[in-house]
């Protein structure tokens, strides 16, 4: 394939800002490591998401968000990765409910504080995830009790096979614990309609700063990580078991389970990707053979 002519139509589409050859993915991700992704483009409508779909050969797209439930490998992304960064919403006061909707590439903090600042309450316990709303919705994020599922009124998404859109209701997002109908499917989610309440400024902030405190207490947050390593166990608490295990503070090469939070691996001194793989593959060892407890990854793996 000829690469050099795919990307100049890239760059026509986009502009040369947005598109990047050879871009090293540690830029991408909260871990901050990962090797080069060989196309790395920005899009921020759909419009130019449609164009780019159009012009697509052979060639493998990975979505991204913000890079913070993501680990790349260290030899990179073959293909093209693509960050959808539209961040267009609208707010709408009904009698009952506000109605969102919100542009996938909008990153939660700022929603968060948009809603506050127009008294709009439900979005408090996602503040904090730091992550794209399109990221959410396809992990169905979740703090303090609520999920993404608990908020979301419909979904629009780009399929890539054969470039169409379609909208699609909460029922049929197939909501479960950090899991969605997207995962695994070749598709972009584009936005989403969100429902909310009317609420107190006040009391929305002092929710908001609560959790906010809560996570600086609890979270190494001070250090690159990609947050919780692991998901949730069914009927135990994964963070609990490895700190039984007495692994906090163990290190494979630059990466280390951090000693603040035993449920999150860190990237402590120059941590290669294989450095925080082979970590999570020797807790997932240790926790098997002292509690016979399986667990597993809830971060995603991408590249090779
Ligand atoms: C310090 C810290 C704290 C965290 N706390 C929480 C927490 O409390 N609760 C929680 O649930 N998570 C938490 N996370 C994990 C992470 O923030 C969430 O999973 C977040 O929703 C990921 O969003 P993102 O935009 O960063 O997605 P990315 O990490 O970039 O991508 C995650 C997955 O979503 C896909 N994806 C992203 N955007 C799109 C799109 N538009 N279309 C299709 N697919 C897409 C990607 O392909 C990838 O598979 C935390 C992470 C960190 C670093």
């Amino acid at each position: 394939m000829d690469n050099k002519k795919y990307i100049e139509d890239l760059k026509s589409i986009l502009g040369n800002e947005n598109v990047r050859v050879n871009e090293n993915m540690s830029k991408h991700t909260t871990f901050r490591v990962g090797g080069n992704a060989d196309i790395y483009i920005e899009v921020d409508s759909i419009e130019k998401l449609s164009k780019i779909i159009e012009t697509k050969r052979n060639i493998p797209l990975t979505i991204i968000g913000n890079g913070s439930n993501i680990l790349v490998k260290d030899n990179g992304i073959r293909g093209v990765v693509l960050k959808y960064t539209a961040k267009n919403f609208t707010i709408n006061y009904n009698e009952d409910d506000v109605e969102v909707e919100a542009d996938a590439g909008i990153v939660n903090a700022y929603l968060a504080q948009v809603l506050m600042n127009n008294s709009v309450s439900g979005f408090e316990f996602a503040s904090g995830i730091p992550g794209t709303i399109g990221g959410a919705i396809y992990m169905n994020a979740g703090a303090y009790g609520k999920e993404m599922k608990d908020i979301i009124f419909n979904v629009t998404y780009l399929d890539l096979n054969d470039n169409t859109i379609h909208c699609i209701s909460n029922d049929e997002c197939k909501y479960e614990y950090r899991n969605s109908f997207f995962m695994n499917k070749e598709v972009i989610i584009l936005k989403a309609m969100l429902l909310f309440t009317k609420g107190e400024k006040n009391d929305i902030k002092a929710t908001m700063d609560k959790y906010r405190e809560k996570r600086v207490e609890s979270q190494p947050i001070e250090f690159p990580n990609g947050g919780s390593t692991f998901k949730r166990g069914d009927g135990f608490i994964t963070a609990k078991l490895i700190d039984e295990a007495g692994l906090k503070g163990k290190r494979i090469g630059g990466a280390e389970i951090s000693k603040k939070h035993a449920g999150f691996i860190i990237n402590k001194d120059n941590a290669t990707a294989k450095d925080i793989l082979e970590l999570s593959k020797y807790v997932q060892d240790e926790v098997l053979k002292k509690f016979n407890k399986k667990i597993e990854l809830e971060v995603r793996i991408l590249g090779e």
